[in-house]
């Protein structure tokens, strides 16, 4: 049997191999960095801190299986993530709860007052269209105006209204206190970081890893089965035109104080270039004296990070995917080849329902 290809050491890629590996095929596992682990890669960084070199990435899941597969390569350090937003001098807990209405209207509204008040300010729209609806819908426009509207202006370069509703629904609005940005049944950092797990996930007898190759250079006669995780416009040479894609500028910077702010991440809806600050330490809950901290600044140029959610592109993506579905031999998974906002777990789950059919 031809050995299999797989085109990408990110999270699909990594799960792929280690599939087919456990399945007797013989895979070779090419990325066109220098590195393994795709944008979810981690490292120390000249102070020894543990750093996520494409901004922070925290693992959360309601999946038992992928976070059973997970376990086999890492073990776990408890995690829940916890995010304030700068707002009128103020930073507040986002997704909005019932601090934060208490805090910013100066109030003291108990949970069935933080309904009542929501009744009031929402505007409900039917059908919910796109995200402005959404957001409107579920906490009307001022709160919209301060929590939502420039922070997505900023992180994707269009309004709210332009991006399809399944983006701003992965925010919810709470009426009590929990201040956790995620609630699934699985939070949970790698103890040794992610690059770490991908070692030991690529680590087979059966895969070989070459880093620093791209596609292009590759002959593909060579191999048997393709498992393609780059982005699909490019695997296509663009023939339809570009997929759109957001990009980002990290700012990593290094401090020597214990802590430079109480949580994990701020964010910047109004003030600044940037959207976000993270500190790394929150996330890994590494002991070491400095503080490393990364800002992210949104741009439309350059390394594609974030498929943008929109009606149009789906359309584009889909013609992309009528042409995928004609190659023989080849499948296309993650964020960048089936062009969705997913988040890690969901890449594992749709590395491991690529794999498990074969
Ligand atoms: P990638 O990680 O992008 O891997 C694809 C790999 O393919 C890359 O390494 C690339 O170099 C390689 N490649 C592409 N084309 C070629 C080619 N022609 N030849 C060779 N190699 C090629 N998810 C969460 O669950 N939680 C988070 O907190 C979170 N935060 C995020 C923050 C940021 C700033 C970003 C950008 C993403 C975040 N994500 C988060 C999403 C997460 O990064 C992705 O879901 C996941 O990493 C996607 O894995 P992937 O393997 O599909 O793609």
């Amino acid at each position: 049997m031809l050995e299999s290809l797989v085109v990408g050491a990110g999270f699909a890629g990594a799960v792929c191999a280690r599939q087919l590996a456990k399945k007797g095929h013989r895979v070779r596992v090419i990325d066109r960095r220098t590195h393994i682990g795709g944008n979810a890669f981690d490292e120390f960084d000249a102070h020894g801190v543990l750093v996520h070199r494409y901004g922070p990435h925290i693992f959360h899941t309601n999946s038992k299986r992928i976070f059973e597969f997970l376990s086999d390569f890492t073990n776990w350090r408890y995690y829940e993530h916890r995010v304030l937003a700068s707002v009128q001098n103020q930073l507040l807990p986002i997704p909005i709860n019932r601090t934060t209405l208490n805090r910013l209207y100066n109030l003291n509204l108990d949970e069935s007052g933080v309904l009542d008040f929501l009744e009031k300010v929402r505007l409900p729209r039917n059908p919910l269209r796109n995200s402005e609806d959404v957001v409107l819908s579920s906490v009307g426009a001022e709160l919209c105006d301060l929590f939502f509207s420039n922070y997505t202006l900023k992180q994707w370069g269009v309004p709210l209204r332009d991006l399809s509703a399944g983006v701003a629904s992965r925010i919810p609005t709470r009426s009590g206190d929990d201040d956790r940005y995620f609630t699934d049944s699985f939070q949970f950092m790698p103890g040794e970081g992610y690059a770490r797990m991908f070692e030991r996930i690529l680590d087979h007898p059966n895969i070989v890893l070459e880093l620093g190759t791209d596609f292009e250079s590759v002959d593909r006669k060579n191999f048997g089965l393709v498992i393609f995780s780059g982005p699909i416009d490019a695997y296509f040479n663009f023939c339809f035109g570009r997929l759109p894609y957001r990009s980002l500028r990290f700012d990593h910077q290094h401090l020597e104080v214990e802590q430079f702010q109480s949580v994990g991440t701020v964010n910047f809806p109004n003030q600044h270039e940037y959207t976000r600050i993270t500190e790394f330490k929150h996330l890994t809950g590494q002991r070491v004296s400095g503080t490393s901290i990364v800002y992210e600044y949104p741009m439309s140029e350059g390394e594609p990070y974030y498929p943008i959610p929109r009606p149009e592109n789906e359309v584009l993506f889909k013609r992309y995917q009528e042409l995928a579905k004609k190659e023989s031999d080849v499948i296309f998974v993650g964020r960048l080849a089936q062009y969705r906002y997913y988040n890690m777990d969901q890449v594992v789950g749709a590395a491991l329902a690529a794999t498990d059919s074969l």
